[in-house]
């Protein structure tokens, strides 16, 4: 049986112990036996792989591999798979933590994190706020402090899997592990449950919590409150509670970052000759100049006058972008004033006694 252990991690000759190692975690999580139930293919190739790796992995091993290929000296069968010891240090060492196999386990849990949602005001957001919220969490039982059982004699160490919480068996050529069907994984036998919490550890309550909102806080923007989460279990840190902030819209400003857009309609009239424009801000009314001459699309910048940023920088600025607006009636004076201006212009415009040409086409079809 010739194998070349360096083609079956897919790794160089030349490769160093940490690339030999990365390449058979790799491997060895893709063929893991628990990953491929009931695939022989599978199972085999991890046991090829694990052969290649306790062989390269080992500077002794694979010195005396390089120089003598695939079989030992004098050794006919090659370097075999079963005849290796150490086969279930390298398991621990990559497995213990995936599949448990490592003896017993630490029965503390840590708590689940909470998500809450809340909605404030656009005028909220710019200036801050705080709020008070009721959150309803697991916390750790005061009867029993978490541990089920209010006396040591309440609880024993489960008979089963002697309170490591796994059991063990083996399945073809190495040993498994999996949760104790009798305690449940925990490890313990509550003979007489805490009658508070009924042996779980936690019970649920309603707790009050404050929130403060920073000005300029965005949409969507989630706050972390470190350990307002659920209770861990049996001694296990508590998650921590989300606060999701929504803003809603204002009717007349927008957000753009940390900017703020102002978008007033203004009149063809106040574009060419200039206007002076309150700007109602949430806090403030301001001034702004529309300079004459404004183009449709161009932007007045009030800086500072936008949202405050969240890492303390500088204030956002206010963007007014005023729309011209073109009337669709003019009223008779206006018409002549604007044909006089046309007249002015040395421009062709339709005139007033007739109806648009459009108009007049549609008369005449129907
Ligand atoms: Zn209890
Ligand atoms: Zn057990």
């Amino acid at each position: 049986m010739k194998r070349d252990y360096y083609a079956i991690l897919g790794v160089s000759r030349t490769a160093t112990q940490e690339e030999i190692k990365k390449a058979y975690r790799r491997l060895a999580l893709q063929y893991h036996p628990d990953k491929n139930p009931g695939d022989p293919q599978a199972e085999e190739k991890f046991k090829e792989i694990t052969e290649a790796y306790q062989v390269l992995s080992d500077p002794a091993k694979r010195a005396q591999y390089d120089r003598y290929g695939s079989t030992g000296p004098g050794d006919a069968g090659g370097w075999g798979f079963e005849g290796f010891p150490g086969f279930s240090d390298i398991f621990e060492e990559f497995f213990g933590d995936i599949f448990g196999t490592k003896g017993g386990r630490s029965r503390a849990q840590r708590g689940k994190d909470i998500l809450h949602r809340i909605t404030i005001s656009f005028a909220d957001a710019l200036k801050g706020t705080s709020v008070t919220l009721k959150i309803k969490r697991m916390e750790t039982c005061p009867q029993c402090k978490g541990l089920g059982a209010v006396n040591p004699g309440d609880y024993s160490s489960c008979p089963t899997c002697g309170g490591k919480g796994q059991v063990y068996y083996r399945q073809g050529f190495f040993s498994v592990s999996r949760t104790c069907p009798h305690c449940g994984g925990e490890g313990i036998i509550l003979n007489n449950p805490c009658s508070r919490c009924k042996g779980e550890g936690r019970v649920t309550s309603e707790r009050v919590v404050h929130v403060n909102i920073p000005p300029g806080i965005e949409d969507g923007i989630r706050i972390r409150m470190p350990g307002e989460g659920h209770a861990g279990l049996y001694g296990g840190q508590p998650g921590d509670l989300y606060v999701e902030v929504r803003v809603k819209a204002d009717p007349i400003l927008r957000r753009e970052g940390k900017h703020l857009i102002y978008e007033p309609e203004i009149s063809y009239v106040q574009a060419i000759l200039g206007a002076v424009l309150e700007v109602p801000l949430l806090d403030e009314m301001i001034e702004v100049v529309v300079p004459p001459g404004h183009q449709p699309g161009e932007s007045i910048r009030i800086k500072g006058k936008g949202m405050p940023s969240l890492d303390g920088g500088k204030r956002g600025d206010l963007l007014v972008r005023p729309r011209v607006v073109i009337p669709k009636r003019p009223s008779p004076k206006e018409r002549e004033l604007l044909e006089e201006i046309a007249h002015i212009r040395g421009e062709d415009v339709s005139p007033p006694e007739r109806k648009g040409v459009f108009s007049k086409v549609k008369d005449i079809i129907f």
